[in-house]
This record gives C-alpha cells, structure tokens and sequence, in this order.
C-alpha cells in the first residue's frame, strides 16, 4: 500500500466549508436560499465526516467528482477538449448506470459533483437525476443554449444543481470562440436566471488574450449586475496544436491569484480558480487527492485532461472501469494507484 500524505484534506474541506459559508453571507437576503445553504452547510460537513470514516479504514475519498456526462454538444467551439474525445454515442452510460455512480458516489462523501460534457444539457434527462440527490450539490457547466423554459422550471425547484454558463469574456471573445450570436442568446438565458432568482454562475477559461479583460472589475462588475455570483477562472489547458500562445504565463498566473483576491474583497460573490490552491494543498488537487473526473463511458480518470495524460489504471495497463456499480472498488484502486505518480 502506497504511504500519503492527507494532511492536506483537512485544509481542503475547510475551504469547502468557506465557500458554502461565503455562499450563505452573500444569500442573506434570499431567506429560501438561505435556508437551503444553512441545510446544506450541514450535510456537507456529514459528508466530509463519512469521508473521514473512510480515510480511517485505509479508503481516500475525495471531496467532488467531475462527471463528465456525454460528448454531445449544440456547439462546435474551437480548442474543445470534449469534441478531441471522438467517442460514440452508444458507449456513454445509460440513464441507470450514471444514476447509480451518483448514489454510490453520496454513499461514499463524494458530496459535490461537477456535471460537465460535452454539454452536459444534452442529456437533459440529468436533471431527473439531481432532483433524487438534494444533498449533493451540482455545478452544472454548461454553454447555456439548452437552458430553455423547461429547465429553468427544473431548476427553480432544484437549489442544489448551480448552472455555470461558460464565455470567454464580451461578445467579441465569446463569439469568436463559440459562434457568432451565442453572446447575445447567453445574455436573454441569464436574464432569465436572475429573474427567476435561480442562484448561478459564470466559467470563464481565461487565456493569455482574455486575462486583462476577465480579471477587470468592470467586465466581473456587470457580470455581478446580471445576477452572477458565481465566478470560476478556469486556466486555459492546450488541446489543440499551435494553442500553446494562449497558455497563461508564469507572471499571469501570479497575478490571477491577486485579481481573484481583489475581486473578493470587492464583491459579494464566490471566486474559483481551477487549478488553483495547489501550492497551499501540497500539489495538484487530480487524482483523487480533491477530485476524480468520471468519463462520459464511465471510466475514472484523475481529471477532465486526462485524454492527454492517456490513464491506464495500474502498472500492468489494465484501464479501470468504473461501469455497472463500481465505483467504490475503482475509486480506492484508482487513488492508490495514481496518486504517487501524478503529483
Ligand atoms: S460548449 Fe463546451 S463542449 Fe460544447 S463545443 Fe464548446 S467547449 Fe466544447
């Protein structure tokens, strides 16, 4: 058995315990919304002590998942990770099996899941499931093109799923990437949102061209104004060849990590970098440490890249599975197994 180092987790779920904490200041004056964070604070910190309980029979489990549920998408945004999958259809789990991996994941701690895809509303059918799982909370990445009527009704009476719109800053940047008019149909999804006071956010892949732009209190100010309050900073991650001029340089980096301070102290939202902390939690946060991602196949992997980091699960090449209920074998298989080698 490989020997770790946990004495990061109790950091990390301190900081999970910050930002629903956070959460709550900020929602004060939303008393149902309130209600549902003081519950919520709660359960969360259940979670984290069923965690524990594991971690003392020999089992790591980490706090979130990153489920990415399908490959599918409405868009055809260049540098797609997703679409670089090529995987077909009929290989993603059904409706049963992604229902069970989220019951089996509950029943471990897990008690944040990231849907993401892919986008993750083609399969709209999820939100059947999340509505089975208050405890759990769901980020839901999404481009925001599916969050029709229907789902905003779902959503409503759903706190626990938290719909994270994607752009890449205004509409010049936003479009450019994403397709021309996808600015302005995201601007009448997100006024919908705020009118229907659904709490949410925004997923901004910040890149060596957007940085300045995306980490302004002017452009995360109107943002605030449209009733965001969710903000995550996602550090753009070369896919596609002669990409790499996007990658954020080293000073960029450092100075992310001021602007996000700068924007905390400046407005009542919630501010995620990812990767972020790494430095503060002993390393990357992949792998299980903080996170397992979950293919739309099924398969557990250390994080959404890992099609770059091609994951074989062990040393002879076996691929771990996690189809058909198996989540908690391969989970612990797949944290002592990676682990070591992914820091
Ligand atoms: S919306 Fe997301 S999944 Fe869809 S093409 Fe764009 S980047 Fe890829």
């Amino acid at each position: 058995m490989v020997k770790r180092d946990s004495s990061y987790i109790e950091l990390f779920d301190e900081s999970i315990r910050g930002l629903f904490k956070d959460a709550l200041r900020i929602s004060l004056n939303d008393p149902g919304m309130a209600l549902f964070l003081r519950r919520t604070i709660k359960w969360q910190a259940q979670a984290a002590r069923v965690r524990a309980a594991w971690e003392e029979k020999g089992l790591h489990v980490p706090a979130f998942m990153i489920a990415s549920i399908t490959h599918r998408c409405n868009l055809q945004c260049s540098g797609c990770y997703a679409r670089a999958h090529h995987r077909p259809v009929e290989e993603e789990m059904n409706n049963a099996e992604l229902r069970s991996v989220v019951a089996e994941a509950s029943e471990l701690g897990i008690s944040i899941v990231l849907l993401a895809g892919g986008e993750p509303l083609a399969r709209p059918e999820i939100l059947n499931i999340t509505r089975d799982f208050p405890r759990i909370i769901f980020p839901l990445f999404t481009n925001g093109l599916l969050l029709d009527s229907a789902a905003i009704v779902k959503l409503k009476g759903q706190r626990n799923v938290i719909p994270v719109i994607s752009m890449e800053g205004e509409e010049t940047e936003t479009d450019a990437r994403r397709g021309k008019g996808v600015y302005r149909r995201l601007q009448g999804v997100i006024a919908d949102l705020h009118g229907e006071r659904i709490f949410f956010g925004t997923s901004i892949t910040v890149t060596q061209r957007n940085f300045d732009l995306v980490t302004d209190e002017r452009f995360i100010g109107g943002l605030f104004a449209r009733g965001c309050r969710l903000f995550f900073f996602i550090d753009y991650v070369p896919v596609e060849e002669g990409t790499d001029d996007l990658v954020l340089t080293e000073a960029q980096r450092a100075q992310e990590a001021e602007a996000i301070l700068s924007l905390r102290a400046n407005f009542p939202g919630l501010f995620v970098a990812f990767p972020g902390g790494e430095e503060e939690f002993g390393g990357c946060l992949a792998a299980g440490r903080g996170f397992v991602h979950l293919s739309p196949e099924g398969r557990v992997e250390p994080c959404p890249f890992s099609l770059l980091i091609s994951l074989r699960g062990d040393r002879t090449g076996e691929r771990v599975d996690v189809r058909r209920s198996e989540v908690k074998r391969c989970t612990k298989q797949l944290i002592w197994r990676i682990e070591p080698s992914h820091r």
